[in-house]
C-alpha cells in the first residue's frame, strides 16, 4: 500500500487495485473491504469479488462499490463544513476533539454521507465505529466517546459554533416563547429602576 493513503489512522481510503490478483478496480465494481489489526496498526484491504474469501482473518468486512475517487478538493477558501472539520480534526488526532469528533459523524451519518459498517473495541478498551464515505469509499474509524445525553447536547453547541454559527442559548433577543405553566418571577431590571 502507498504511504499516500496513510494521512492518519482514522481515515483509510480504497485500493485502486485488487491485493490479491493486482486488477485494477473499475469504476461501479463490487469489492469487499476488510479491516485488519497488524503490527499494531489498522490495515484496510480491497479485494475483488473473485478473489474474495470468507474465510479471511479480518475483524471486519464488508461489501461495497468501487466509486473513481473525486477530483481534489479545491485549494481556494471555502466555507467549513461538517465534513471539512471532521477531516480536520481527525487529522490533528487530539483527545480533546474526540466528542466533537463523534457529534460530527452523526451528523453525515444522518445526511447519509457516513454509513455505519462496523464496531470493534480497541486495544485500550475505547469503542471504535467504523464508518463508511459513500461518495469516496473511504473508511472512517472514530473513537465513541459514550457521551451522556446531557454532554451530547453541550458538545452539540460546541460544533454548531465550530461550523459558524449560534448555540441555542446563547441568542440575545429575548425569548418569544413564554414560560410554560410558571408565573416570571421580576427581575432585576423591574426592581431597581
Ligand atoms: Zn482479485
Amino acid at each position: 500500500m502507498g504511504r499516500e493513503n496513510v494521512d492518519n489512522w482514522h481515515v483509510k481510503k480504497c485500493s485502486p487495485a485488487c491485493e490479491v490478483c493486482q486488477k485494477e478496480f473499475q469504476d461501479r465494481e463490487n469489492l469487499y473491504s476488510s479491516l485488519f489489526f497488524e503490527g499494531g496498526e489498522y490495515l484496510r484491504k480491497d479485494v475483488c469479488e473473485s478473489c474474495w474469501n470468507k474465510e479471511s482473518a479480518a475483524l471486519s468486512s464488508w461489501k461495497t462499490t468501487f466509486i473513481v475517487p473525486p477530483p481534489p478538493a479545491e485549494e481556494a477558501v471555502k466555507k467549513e463544513n461538517a465534513e471539512s472539520l471532521l477531516r480536520k480534526l481527525l487529522a490533528k488526532e487530539n483527545d480533546e476533539d474526540l466528542n466533537a469528533v463523534f457529534i460530527l459523524t452523526v451528523m453525515l451519518e444522518r445526511k447519509k454521507l457516513l454509513v455505519e459498517r462496523d464496531t470493534q473495541t480497541s486495544e485500550d478498551g475505547r469503542k471504535l465505529r467504523i464508518y463508511e464515505h459513500k461518495k469516496t469509499g473511504e473508511t472512517f474509524m472514530v473513537i465513541d466517546p459514550e457521551l451522556k445525553l446531557a454532554e451530547l447536547e453541550q458538545v452539540q453547541d460546541e460544533v454548531v459554533v465550530l461550523l459558524g454559527g449560534q448555540p441555542r442559548n446563547a441568542v440575545e433577543e429575548p425569548e418569544s416563547e413564554e414560560p410554560a405553566g410558571e408565573a416570571q418571577e421580576p427581575t432585576d431590571k423591574d426592581v431597581n429602576v
